[in-house]
């Protein structure tokens, strides 16, 4: 008995022990970021007009930016900076506290809008060139609010502390400026990034228009032989990092080891998404022309998430053809060519899940207080009721099976 009862002890301990530290639980959440309601702040976005640098839209943009997210329960920092050509330009940015404060997750969008002529003489801007920048950016920017919403519904700890941005001035102001874009991550990653913390960084930058999204027929019928738009994944190389190289990067092997980790925790999260690899497409950045290229270009690892992009002039493919930087970059330019208002919502939910589901994996279990844990305690709690049952039922089996045996010898031994 003395025996049996030992092993059942270690036994449960071992069990209870276990019970944090299993990744096989799956955390449990009461929310998910929906494509319909990132739709939704897509549209708000561009109803505040023609979203240039130092301007009023500008401004109220991201004004309501930081409203939703006071709204949320966030408390809002407003980054101001100044460049050569913005008097007034403003990063908007929300923190969830993880257990760890020196390694940062950031996800970031622009809430800026740019418009000026199309190739081949790209970059002129004339007095009536304005853009509602729906898919440039209001698609990064509106998922992004969407998943603000949904992490303040989680209440749950993670083990990076996390930081959701939303960019003033990514965009190039033309050929006539005197500097170039980029301007509002730059500011972030080089005055509000202390030494020595590690950031991941995940750029949403023009998304939507990807899978499961179809190419349209008219564009199939142009020669185009793709069935869906790819949602790309352009992160920081794992093989080639010739772009970074000749702009003066000196890439480290701890640079290196972390793109390895990044790209690989990517893929994972698709092949856990049941994403096909065809069309949501994990790929070495070779040309960093978003927010993404600042943080790479200081250290850290990077991912920048953009559906059907490139003009079909740089790429000589009649699949890719975007309306970034135009003034037919409207909400019902996107859904003409997603083929309805319900396929951006299925390309915007693509991407949301991709970053939700990093979110949820990053959830520290140790630390975290949530209702949700309680939900997955309590049914852990079940799974070791059941277990101790059935070992002091099989115990008792025994120990009445062995008294009997007991009965029956002891009798023979005395003889
Ligand atoms: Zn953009």
């Amino acid at each position: 008995m003395f025996i049996l009862l030992t092993l059942m002890f270690s036994f449960l301990q071992g069990s209870i022990n276990n019970v944090p530290n299993s990744e096989a639980e799956a955390p449990e959440v009461t929310d998910w970021p929906e494509g319909s309601s990132a739709y939704d702040y897509l549209v708000t976005m561009t109803q505040f007009g023609y979203r240039k640098i130092d301007t009023t839209a500008n401004e109220n943009s991201r004004n309501w930016i930081a409203a939703q997210l006071e709204s949320y329960g966030y408390q809002v920092e407003r980054q101001s900076f100044t460049t050569d050509e913005c008097a007034n330009c403003q990063n908007i940015v929300v923190t969830i506290n993880g257990t760890l404060d020196d390694e940062w997750i950031v996800v970031g969008a622009h809430h800026d809008a740019i418009c000026y002529s199309p190739p081949p003489l790209i970059g002129f801007t004339y007095p009536t060139c304005t853009s509602s920048g729906a898919y440039d950016d209001a698609t990064g920017s509106g998922a992004l609010l969407e998943l603000a919403r949904t992490f303040s519904q989680w209440n749950i700890t993670p083990e990076h502390t996390w930081k959701l941005a939303w960019w003033d001035y990514e965009e190039w102001q033309g050929s006539a400026s005197s500097e170039g874009g980029g301007k509002g991550s730059l500011h972030f990653v080089e005055q509000q990034i202390p030494e020595n913390i590690d950031v991941t960084y995940l750029n949403l930058d023009m998304f939507a228009l990807n899978w499961p999204v179809e190419t349209p027929t008219a564009m199939q019928l142009a020669g185009c032989d793709e069935d869906y738009w790819t949602l790309y994944m352009f992160t920081s190389p794992v093989d080639d990092w010739s772009y970074y190289e000749e702009r003066g990067l000196e890439v480290t092997e701890q640079m290196e080891a972390n793109a390895v980790v990044l790209q690989s925790q990517l893929k994972e999260i698709n092949h856990n998404l049941s994403h096909p690899t065809e069309w949501v497409s994990v790929v070495d950045d070779t040309k960093g022309n978003s927010d993404h290229y600042n943080f790479i270009m200081n250290g850290h690892s990077a991912t920048w998430l953009r559906g059907q992009h490139q003009y079909i002039i740089e790429e000589g493919d009649t699949c890719e053809q975007t309306p970034k930087h135009a003034q037919s970059d409207s909400v019902t330019t996107l859904n003409t060519m997603a083929g309805g208002r319900t396929n951006v919502e299925s390309g915007l939910q693509t991407g949301l899940d991709v970053i939700a589901t990093m979110a949820l994996w990053d959830r520290n279990i140790t630390a975290d207080s949530s209702d949700e844990v309680v939900i997955a305690q309590a049914s852990q709690g079940v799974n070791l009721a059941i277990a101790i049952i059935a070992i002091l039922i099989v115990t008792t089996i025994f120990c009445m099976v062995n008294y009997r045996q007991g009965k029956e010898v002891l009798p023979d031994n005395e003889i």
